[in-house]
């Protein structure tokens, strides 16, 4: 069996869906299980959502009615011919936050968080259901929540392995006997039947851990680029494919910034030997990417760019050597604010890190840090990455820039730069 994996952008409207359709009849008869994103950009809309909502805007309401008829309108459009079964399971999913928005926010905020950004996931999987059966592709839906089971760690929920296994072994073999098996990326379980959240764009890894539980073939996810790139095109005017990448270099790129796929995505690929295909939704006949455990070393250089950086330089008082002790104080307080670290550095008496320059969680972790230290910060800072770098390559990204810090391993190179003040 196979899983193929749906991002929001191959389902952002009634036509994408239907082109969903049209790559899927193909594989009719195919045991496959399907896990579905939320539609194009609905899931920062309900992180808007519960924002007013937690702090009691009255644009929480406004924003339910703009999704709700955003939702409503493709369906509309994908069933001209109304089709009152699904109207009415889509406009349940959706009376979920209505109820909590009648109430005063009584749970912690990440639990609230994890409650009303799932829906995005159950309403779009319902519709690319609804719609595959209507074409004729025989689908089951079932709810993630009860396979995917996790701590109660909201809004990056932990896997519980043993308990997943045993949940997607026990019932979907003999669901996927009768047809295609439609689910929600992103989402999960607790024990207690909460919902929780696996991390922003995690879609990805659910269908990793389907994909590992059920022992697939492989997994394809399929995007609008046509395969991993050794460039974001956002950032690159000329970008070339890769075509085949080992599990080891797709963590590394992924590790490092690469929004292709999902960080996690890999690890439990790799543990059961399962190859990712990554592929395109606008050209599906294309091959895309292989990542696998046999693949040639890559022979282009990758870049990542991560913008909006800042360099945190942190100085014991005491003028004492930065030393294990005072290591793991700081990566305490960092691990405390939750603020992941980019890049470090250290010398004798100071330590360095870079990290995405989250305003509100930078400053407080600051403060904190400064009780003992004395802290400096860069902000407005771009980090650049290139795996399998060479002279060239260093030159041709720092071109006009000043640079802060610059790592360099075997295969990787790190840059942390700044504009280079233009002169009058
Ligand atoms: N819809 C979720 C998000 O936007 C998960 C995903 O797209 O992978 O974060
Ligand atoms: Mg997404």
């Amino acid at each position: 069996m196979q899983v193929y994996k749906f991002g929001g952008a191959s389902i952002q409207n009634a036509e994408a869906i239907r082109n969903v359709g049209n790559i899927l009849k193909k594989f009719q008869g195919d045991q496959l299980l399907i896990v579905i994103s939320a539609i194009g950009h609905t899931t920062n809309k309900l992180v808007a959502l519960t924002n007013a909502y937690l702090k009691l805007e009255p644009t929480a309401t406004i924003l339910l009615e703009e999704l709700k008829q955003d939702h409503f309108q493709v369906l509309q459009e994908l069933f001209p011919e109304q089709h009152p079964a699904i109207f009415d399971d889509l406009n349940n999913a959706f009376v979920e936050i209505e109820w909590l928005l009648e109430e005063e926010p009584g749970d912690t905020p990440e639990y609230i968080f994890d409650q009303i950004v799932s829906i995005g996931e159950v309403a779009s999987s319902k519709i690319v259901a609804a719609y595959l059966n209507s074409i004729e592709c025989l689908s089951t839906w079932v709810d993630a929540r009860n396979y995917i089971k996790t701590d109660n760690n909201y809004k990056e929920a932990n896997v519980d392995w043993v308990k997943t296994e045993a949940e997607v072994r026990k019932t979907l073999p003999a669901i996927l006997n009768k047809g295609f098996v439609i689910t929600q990326g992103f989402i999960g379980g607790t024990s207690e039947n909460f919902t929780t959240t696996l991390g922003r764009e995690g879609s990805d890894y659910s269908a990793a851990i389907f994909s590992a539980c059920l022992g697939a073939t492989s997994l394809t996810i399929w995007k609008d680029v046509p395969g991993v790139l050794n460039a974001d095109p956002k950032w690159f005017e000329r970008t070339e494919k890769i075509h085949e990448l080992s599990y080891h270099d797709a963590i590394e790129l992924t590790y490092y910034g690469a929004t292709v796929i999902h960080p996690k995505t890999i690890k439990p690929l790799q543990n059961h030997n399962i190859p990712l295909f990554v592929k395109s939704f606008k050209n599906p006949e294309e091959t895309g990417t292989k990542i696998s455990g046999v693949a040639p070393p890559v022979s282009i250089p990758s870049f990542i760019f991560k913008v909006n950086q800042v360099l945190i330089s942190i100085m014991p008082k005491d003028l004492s050597f930065i030393i294990e002790e005072n290591l793991s104080q700081i990566f305490q307080t960092f691990h405390a604010y939750k603020v992941k670290v980019n890049t470090m550095h250290n010398s004798a008496v100071s330590f360095s890190v870079s990290a995405d320059y989250e305003e509100e969680k930078i400053q407080k972790l600051i403060a904190d840090l400064s009780i003992n230290y004395h802290i400096k910060y860069n902000t407005g800072l771009e980090l650049v990455t290139i795996r399998y770098y060479n002279e060239e390559t260093i030159e041709r990204v720092t071109l006009h820039k000043d640079i802060l810090l610059e790592l360099k391993s075997r295969h990787t190179c790190q840059l942390l730069m700044k504009n280079k003040p233009v002169m009058q």
